[in-house]
């Protein structure tokens, strides 16, 4: 008789999980999540995203009970406790042996290694899976065996690789017939029904983002049959329902990037021009996340490129605020800023606008902005977080060029032509027509308490492009 405990970590669902899948081929099984709040706290997690895990913590309990396999829930301080605590919990339930899936951040990769040295070192089983990406990282490389710096080469190899090496989904694991384990009780696991009180909730919209892996399918499917053909012309235009949306899902590992991937491949046959657009961006999320692998030091708030290291950023707190809020005199910036608070999401052009905005009109320090989004994006992922806010302030890997800003208003009438994104988040501004509305003059603005510009949008761009060039023959 075996007994095999899995951890779920960011990979809550039962359907294609590596961990799961192979833990459930043992007689018996039990399930732990790890909660800890300080963790959370120093990681900048959302509070949207905390509430979006305790939901969806919870369907995963739903689901599991119905296979009659108990999850428990245990506190941690810090990452620093978990060890410990898993090989308590594994020796109190009397488990041979540990499953969990990687992640692939600096601390979070840590925990695993010591997870697996104090398991190893009491005698027990680790097994340990790869699940978060298409392709494992560390696998596609240019043809001189190096980590592609262009995304277009990892996207042309990484394809060439998923050809041949996209696994098959794993299916849902039988439930074992007797699980005597399910009987066992440790006092301090956490009731799941007193779960919400460990934090302060968040009201995010759970019409939009229903907790459970049903409802996440449901979602994806209906992407993949409704809008995934338009994707490529209606993409970029923020008014539009035109993008998946999918990303809270993903981010927690409620659904799969293989699931994602494979979803359209059923419901299209493969061949749509905009499903292969829209695999392009799970392509993208991958390349974030095998980065991180070959450069741990971006979960240490470096830059890509070193010799950025010294960039002289400035420190105007007022003008960080009026970013942040919402109040910057452009339109545009301010609709997706308002956006990103009342809803914890933006779309991803106005994330690249405004991102653009704080590193090169107000020349603020780019980690400063990754923390905001950190703090109130439900899909919060470091990989991806960081990977944009490189890419706008020209640090990253393929990043934009530092002489490439984006001009707010032309980006404005380019993708928001009616005003209908600017009109639902800037109530004030509702009643200007599309020529007025992206960019009122003074009388205009006065008069709807609309603040005026923060900063003149060709002022801001020579000064950047100043401290840019200033910067680099400083070098
Ligand atoms: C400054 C900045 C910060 C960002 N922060 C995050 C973040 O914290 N979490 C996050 O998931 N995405 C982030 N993104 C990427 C992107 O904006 C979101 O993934 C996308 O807007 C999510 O909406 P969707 O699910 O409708 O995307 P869709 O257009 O439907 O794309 C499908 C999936 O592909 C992935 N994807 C799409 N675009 C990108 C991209 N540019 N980079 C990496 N993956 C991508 C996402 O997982 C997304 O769910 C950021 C982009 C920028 C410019």
């Amino acid at each position: 008789m075996s007994r095999a405990m899995m951890w779920f970590r960011k990979d809550l669902r039962t359907l294609d999980n590596p961990a799961f899948w192979h833990a459930a081929q043992h007689d018996e099984l039990c399930a732990v999540y790890v909660r800890s709040e300080m963790q959370w706290d120093r990681h900048d997690v959302s509070h949207a995203q905390r509430t979006f895990i305790q939901n969806n913590v919870k369907a995963l309990h739903e689901r599991l009970s119905g296979l009659q396999i108990p999850l428990l829930i245990v506190e941690a301080t810090t990452f620093s406790h978990v060890p410990a605590l898993l090989l308590k919990l594994a020796a109190d339930l009397e488990v041979d042996g540990l499953f969990f899936n990687e992640e692939y951040e600096l601390n979070e990769a840590r925990l695993s290694d010591s997870v697996e040295a104090q398991f190893c070192g009491a005698g027990l089983a680790i097994s340990r899976f790869h699940d978060q990406c298409l392709l494992t990282p560390g696998i596609v490389h240019t043809k001189a065996g190096t980590f592609p710096k262009s995304f277009t080469a990892f996207d042309r190899n990484g394809k060439a690789l998923l050809r041949t090496r996209m696994r098959q989904l794993y299916p849902l694991p039988v439930a074992p017939s007797v699980n005597a384990i399910a009987l066992k009780r440790v006092d301090y696991a956490v009731n799941i029904d007193s779960f919400e009180q460990f934090s302060d909730t968040h009201d995010y919209d759970t019409i939009r983002w229903p907790a459970g892996e049903d409802a996440a399918h449901v979602s994806l499917d209906e992407f993949i049959t409704e809008r995934v053909t338009d994707y490529p012309e209606n993409r970029d235009f923020p008014g539009l329902d035109a993008t998946s949306q999918v990303s809270a899902y993903l981010a927690v590992g409620v659904l799969s990037a293989r699931q994602c991937w494979q979803a359209g491949e059923v419901l299209t046959g493969g061949e749509n021009e905009g499903l292969l657009a829209w695999r392009r961006q799970l392509v993208w999320r991958d390349y974030f996340r095998h980065l991180l692998v070959e450069r741990p030091d971006l979960c240490r708030h470096q830059p890509y490129k070193q010799e950025f290291t010294g960039l002289p950023w400035e420190d105007s707190p007022h003008l960080f605020d009026a970013w942040a809020q919402g109040k910057t005199g452009y339109p545009l910036v301010d609709a997706a800023m308002r956006q990103l608070n009342t809803e914890a999401w933006m779309h991803n052009r106005v994330r690249m606008v405004v991102a653009m905005f704080l590193c090169k009109h107000l020349r603020i320090d780019w980690r400063k902005g990754e923390c905001y989004f950190s703090r109130h994006l439900i899909d919060i992922d470091l990989a991806s977080n960081n990977g944009g806010w490189q890419w706008s302030a020209s640090t990253g890997v393929d990043a934009a060029p530092y002489f490439r800003i984006f001009n707010p208003i032309r980006q404005s009438t380019r993708f928001d032509r009616e005003g209908e994104f600017i009109r639902k988040y800037v109530p004030e501004l509702a009643d200007l027509d599309r020529d007025s509305i992206h960019q009122p003059n003074a009388e205009q603005a006065l008069a709807r308490g609309y603040p005026l510009p923060i900063v003149d949008h060709r002022e801001a761009r020579e000064k950047t492009l100043a401290m840019f060039e200033a910067f680099k023959h400083s070098l």
